[in-house]
């Protein structure tokens, strides 16, 4: 097929991208490299049509869709710091964005693959968060619930260009998916701990570290992610993928510890210093995969072992 990857030069739109040529796709990436970087494409880069553009511009989007059988839409503001501190032009990204995107694929007829969050699920601190669950935020002025409603709206936003225009739109909410190519510039806590551990300096934790959280390795989520793409029955559905696996940030940071040979200790710092006043954060998120694996069978494979080893294996690379 001749497929579209929006957001394609990101961590996992990137490792999406080889999966797709791997398996004989012709590929179009459209990424305004905001958070992505051309270094994650350079493998394929004889490969694939590379369109620095951006998903709010209608001109660029016209661009990528030119001759496309299937869209995956990934572009996006992510990450809890780029959110807090960028939060209209994240809102923008994340809403406009995706109509756009759904826009265009609907007229063409194209369809689309839509990545939204457990972001959504906010303070829901379940035991095992499903498809159909309440969904609990704080205020809307709290900026850190900014994307879990832009997400939300996505998740609107397409199923009822699904029901109303008969869009075959596929729906996921990916729960924290790590591996390599992450960056931890954007507060995502597993790549920033590992670059920590690995230098031997103070890993930073905020809050007490008693909140937990659950951790898929990138090439298992890839995995749930062609399975689904191309499967009958997830047409129309909202789809979790993620690992259930659940563990404290505390154990987190002494298993990094432990697994890297580091000699770093632990820091507490409050989340009002590492975030601004006010700020908020889940106890726990834990996902419900019965779902995913009644209708393509998938479950996860790679453990958080792995998952450490790979991302310390690639930063330990020189450049
Ligand atoms: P990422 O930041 O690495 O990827 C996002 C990509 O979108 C980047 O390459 C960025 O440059 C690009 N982008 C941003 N704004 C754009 C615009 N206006 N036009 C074109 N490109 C633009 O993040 P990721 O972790 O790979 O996230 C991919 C998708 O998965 C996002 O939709 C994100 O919301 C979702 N997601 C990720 C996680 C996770 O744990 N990594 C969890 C939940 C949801």
């Amino acid at each position: 097929m001749r497929i579209l990857v929006t957001g394609g030069a990101g961590f996992i739109g990137s490792h999406l991208v080889s999966r797709l040529i791997a398996e004989g796709h012709t590929v179009t990436v459209l990424d305004d490299l905001s958070t992505g970087l051309q270094s994650n494409l350079s493998t394929e880069a004889n490969r694939i049509k590379f369109i620095r553009g951006s998903v709010l511009s209608t001109a660029d989007l016209s661009r990528a869709f030119e001759e496309i059988d299937y869209v995956f839409h990934l572009a996006a503001a992510v990450g809890v710091f780029n959110i807090v501190k960028n939060p209209l032009r994240s809102l923008l990204t994340n809403i406009r964005g995706t109509e756009n995107v759904l826009d265009l694929a609907a007229s063409k007829k194209i369809p689309v693959f839509v990545t939204s969050s457990s972001e959504v699920y906010g303070k829901n601190v379940s035991d095992s968060l499903k498809e159909s669950d309440d969904r609990i935020l704080g205020s809307p002025v709290t900026l850190r619930w900014s994307y879990s409603e832009a997400k939300a709206i996505d998740e609107s936003l397409a199923y009822a260009y699904h029901v109303e225009k008969n869009l075959e739109t596929r729906i996921v909410r990916f729960f924290n998916t790590v591996g390599p190519r992450q960056l931890g510039a954007y507060g995502m806590v597993v790549p920033r701990f590992v670059r920590a551990a690995l230098n031997n300096e103070p890993i930073t934790v905020y809050g007490d570290g008693n909140q937990t959280r659950c951790f898929a390795h990138v090439h298992d989520v890839i995995d749930a992610v062609i399975a689904l793409a191309f499967a009958k029955g997830a047409i129309g559905k909202v789809v979790n993928i993620g690992n259930d696996f659940e563990i404290s940030i505390n154990d987190l940071a002494k298993k990094i510890i432990s697994e890297t040979g580091s000699k770093s200790d632990v820091v507490y710092v409050p989340y009002d210093e590492a975030y601004g006043d006010g700020f908020e954060d889940m106890e726990r998120r834990v996902p419900d995969i019965k779902l995913i694996n009644e209708l393509v069978g998938w479950k996860p494979r790679r453990d958080l072992s792995s998952m450490i080893a790979d991302i310390a294996t690639e930063m330990k690379q020189p450049g």
